[in-house]
């Protein structure tokens, strides 16, 4: 929502302002982080302004909009196949994204950024898809910490030194018993969960049983805007509308319970159909308003 907000707020001041710089800067969104996420928010960005609201402005052409995804290594999607990285890279420009490589952000400023061969981007829009950082929790156990104040746990999760304190998820950075990386992601955190579980209930029962942790790996999957995407999977790959027709039966079948899926699949094929007008409304929580502002004003 904060997103949607910012983005749909800068349209509406780029359709009022008369400073041409102060017009680019609104027009440009800067997304950091050319994996899963930065890739699946360029793309929905891209499908927002040409599809569903070319039509509400009276002066700015939303088309030129600029969506720029800034990685920092040779490839975006890097953990994917590298035919799979260039394909992605040719969706997102066909869909108008600008896709810059190799280019390593250095600081994030408001309204800016700096890159580090001393170059700066201006955009009103800046988002980080770049990593989390873990919970500041971790530092409180005055052990050595990875990068992004992860822990490196033992081989079966338990933390160095304690081994009646276990830590699971994005708080963990490991490779597993088969010395693969154990990436950050959901299946990921709920195997950890599953295994912890394991080992407590053993313990409960007298067999005390601490076996290393294995990461199964299911695949990934990551959606290029509307009708694209891919996939890739130790068994195959897929990527075009094929992909995208996976990734929508998979999210909608890991949902919980018949109606949920129900309700998600109806409201995906209206969206499909009708592009999504709820997209353009601009929501102001509460707490953010302050007595007597007065609403903004908009054609949103
Ligand atoms: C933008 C984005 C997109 C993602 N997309 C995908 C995806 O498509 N597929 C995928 O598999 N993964 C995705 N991930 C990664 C995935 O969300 C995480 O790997 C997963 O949620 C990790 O689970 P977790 O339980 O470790 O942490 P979380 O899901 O973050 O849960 C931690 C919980 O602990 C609570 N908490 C934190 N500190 C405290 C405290 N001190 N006391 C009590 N409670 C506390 C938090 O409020 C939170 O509810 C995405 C992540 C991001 C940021």
């Amino acid at each position: 929502q904060n997103i949607r907000r910012t983005v749909l707020s800068n349209l509406e001041r780029a359709e009022l302002t008369t400073d041409e710089a102060e017009f680019s800067r609104l027009m440009t969104i800067a997304i950091v982080g050319g994996g899963p996420t930065g890739v699946e928010l360029a793309g929905a960005f891209a499908d927002l302004v040409h599809r569903s609201l070319r039509s509400n402005f009276r002066r700015i052409d939303t088309s030129k909009l600029r969506i720029i995804l800034i990685e920092g290594s040779e490839l975006i999607l890097e953990t994917f196949d590298p035919h799979q990285s260039q394909y992605a890279r040719k969706r997102l420009e066909k869909l108008g994204v600008e896709v810059r490589n190799n280019t390593r952000v250095t600081a994030v400023r408001a309204g800016a950024l700096d890159f580090k061969d001393g170059t700066t981007l201006e955009a009103a829009a800046i988002i980080w898809a770049a990593g989390v950082a873990a919970s500041p929790l971790t530092a409180s156990l005055g052990i050595p910490l990875e990068r992004g104040g992860r822990i490196k746990p033992e081989a079966d999760l338990s933390v160095p030194g304690h081994p009646d304190i276990f830590v699971a998820g994005d708080l963990v950075s490991m490779k597993d018993i088969e010395d693969k990386m154990v990436p950050g992601v959901a299946p990921a955190a709920v195997q950890m969960g599953t295994h912890i579980a394991k080992i407590l209930k053993s313990q409960a029962s007298g067999e005390n049983k601490r076996p290393g942790f294995r990461y199964f790996d299911k695949g990934m999957m990551a959606i290029i805007g509307k009708n694209y995407a891919v996939v890739k999977t130790d068994k195959f790959e897929l990527q075009g509308f094929i992909a995208w027709m996976a990734w929508l039966f998979v999210h909608i079948a890991f949902l919980i319970g018949f109606r949920n899926k129900l309700s998600v699949l109806l409201g995906w094929a209206y969206a499909y159909v009708v592009n999504t007008p709820e997209a353009r409304i601009i929501v102001y929580p509460p707490a953010s308003v302050a007595p007597g502002t007065p609403p903004p004003t908009g054609n949103s």
